[in-house]
């Protein structure tokens, strides 16, 4: 088994150890034995979305947002199609607000976004800051413990995701989009509605950094499981021992929870 990581603007698009998703990703790979290939693209770069097996886009400023949209936009009829097919993606903060509609500045600009989903983002007067605790969406969850990852006695399966937000960005969902969960602790995806981020196919959007994927090997194994399957139906992904994993992903909830 092979997966191309697509790394989607790395110069511009780095907060707050975003980078560290693809480290978590590439070093869950090897682990396994699965041969895995970065490919870092930036503005005006070519990039064809039928050799990503993953495309990974990280969070930014507002400055960086209205540069590389214009690039983006030009192939965003292309990423739908991607995505349609099937493309396993994860964006964060800056990278998520993209996928949407538009992003309204706090100085009433509208950035426009790229359009693929269903949603848009205001910029409020407060920024929301601090660690997140989110309890998964029941329907993520299955697909978490039953598609991806073999149920095995002992193999402990997370109900939560947790990580670190900052932006000024309050994004609100359509009617037909899911989130990835409620924030039980934290802002999340507007501060209003407690839900956070938003699961399409096999797009996943959040505001959590953190890097997200270190602590939440649950994640970073949904993505991986879901480009596997994707190339092998009948492609499993082993289980990995999670325990420093673990105990990194309970410590943030023993320390903003309890
Ligand atoms: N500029 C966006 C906001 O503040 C995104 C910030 C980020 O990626 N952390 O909402």
């Amino acid at each position: 088994m092979k997966l191309t990581i697509f790394h989607l603007y790395p110069d511009l698009l780095d907060l707050y150890g975003d980078r560290g998703n693809v480290l978590a990703l590439a070093a869950r790979c090897r682990w396994r034995g699965i041969d895995v290939e970065i490919r870092r693209i930036s503005l005006g770069e070519e990039m064809d979305f039928s050799e990503a097996d993953i495309l990974f886009l990280g969070g930014g400023s507002d400055r960086e947002q209205s540069l590389l949209v214009q690039d983006l936009s030009t192939r965003s009829s292309e990423l739908k199609a991607a995505i349609d097919d099937g493309l396993v993606m994860l964006t964060i903060c800056g990278g998520y607000q993209l996928l949407g509609l538009y992003y309204q500045t706090g100085d009433g600009k509208k950035i426009p976004g790229l359009g693929i989903l269903d949603f848009y983002t205001i910029a409020g007067n407060k920024r929301l800051i601090g660690n997140v605790i989110v309890e998964m969406a029941p329907e993520l969850l299955s697909s978490v413990s039953g598609n991806i990852l073999r149920q095995t006695d002992g193999v402990e399966v997370f109900n939560t995701m947790v990580g670190f937000e900052n932006h000024s960005g309050k994004t609100y969902l359509g009617s037909e989009l899911n989130s990835l969960g409620r924030a039980l602790r934290g802002y999340g995806n507007n501060g209003e509605d407690l839900q956070e981020g938003v699961w399409y196919k096999n797009v996943f959007g959040t505001y959590l950094h953190g890097p997200l994927l270190p602590k939440n090997p649950h994640i970073t194994d949904l993505l991986l499981g879901l480009a596997t399957k994707r190339k092998n139906p009948a492609y499993q992904l082993e289980i990995l021992g999670d325990s420093l994993e673990k105990a990194a992903h309970h410590a943030v909830i023993e320390r903003f929870l309890t």
